[in-house]
């Protein structure tokens, strides 16, 4: 049976860490997250950015808009964060209304600001081998298996996803990391047969329990990003109690990659506010 990957114990660990890290700064850093409209599940996760501010004593700012603000007033607001000395991230809750193109509004938050690390310049930063600001769950992801000491170096990772989110920055970071990477996505041909080859397996495609167990290959890490709501309840993208019999490791859904996304975000609003301060 799979050694449960307790993702959520690795964030406290990550959250006592950055605390200690916060009590040496001269100034309280501050993140300010943009949302736009009212989408239920856009509010859990802002919520739970809140709570994480609060519990590290970081300075937070919510601003909401209707669904139907246009693009210049989106872009005034961010560009006035932009120059705000007080906030040190920003972030725009995704998803955004249809009339707004998330590649426009990203780009114009500073890039030294743009903690969710999606900003073309971070993330062609990450292209280049040199990563300032990582997008925080597949930074979450490289940390969790540093903290669980698996091996990366000369190993078949399978991502399945090509997000830019989560896929895409995914495959530089392991690639980085001397992974052999595969990426899938909804036109592979044969998935069950690239995800069957995976020592690293990664799932982040938003269709619950789509890797089942004939998918995974014996004594593999299995690392479920995705998060689906099946009558009332989160599922990841794996058949966690088949797989769970196969693979070597497994992260459940909720309690694995979910957290230390939240971790994650914090330490960049962290590694943001040094950035800012000349500091790194
Ligand atoms: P996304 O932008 O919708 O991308 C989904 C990816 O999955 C696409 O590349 C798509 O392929 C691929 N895909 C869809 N159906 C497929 C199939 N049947 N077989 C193989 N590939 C398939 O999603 P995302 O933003 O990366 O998020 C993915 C999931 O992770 C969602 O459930 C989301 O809620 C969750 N998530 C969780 C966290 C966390 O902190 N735990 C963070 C971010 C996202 P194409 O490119 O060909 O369309």
């Amino acid at each position: 049976m799979a050694k449960i990957i307790d993702g959520k114990g690795i964030a406290d660990k990550i959250y006592e860490e950055l605390k200690e890290e916060v009590g040496t700064l001269k100034d309280k850093p501050g993140l300010a997250v943009i949302l736009v409209g009212d989408d239920p599940a856009s509010i859990v996760y802002v919520r739970n950015k809140e709570r994480a501010c609060k519990r590290l004593g970081l300075n937070y700012k919510l601003l909401r808009f209707p669904q139907s603000i246009d693009r210049d007033e989106l872009i005034s607001n961010i560009r006035a964060l932009n120059k705000d000395e007080r906030v040190n991230g920003i972030i725009v809750q995704m998803p955004l209304p249809k009339h707004l193109d998330p590649f426009d509004i990203v780009s114009n938050i500073d890039p030294l600001k743009d903690v969710d690390g999606l900003h073309p310049d971070n993330l062609g930063m990450l292209l280049s081998g040199k990563p300032r600001i990582i997008p925080c769950t597949p930074f979450g992801i490289i940390e969790l298996l540093k903290r669980e000491n698996i091996d990366i170096k000369g190993k078949n990772a399978v991502i399945v996803g090509r997000s830019n989110l989560v896929g895409k920055p995914l495959f530089h970071l392991l690639l980085s990391l001397d992974a052999t990477v595969t990426v899938c996505h909804s036109k592979t041909s044969d998935l069950k047969g690239e995800t069957h080859r995976a020592d690293i397996l990664v799932c982040a495609v938003g269709v619950p329990r789509l890797i089942t167990a004939d998918m995974v290959k014996e004594g593999a890490i299995v690392i479920d990003v995705g998060i689906n709501r099946v009558d009332d309840k989160l599922v990841g993208d794996v058949d966690f109690e088949e797989v769970k019999n196969i693979a070597g490791a497994i992260t459940p859904v909720p309690g694995g990659v979910g957290p230390m996304t939240v971790a994650m975000l914090m330490k960049n609003v962290i590694t943001a506010y040094r950035l800012q301060k000349g500091e790194v």
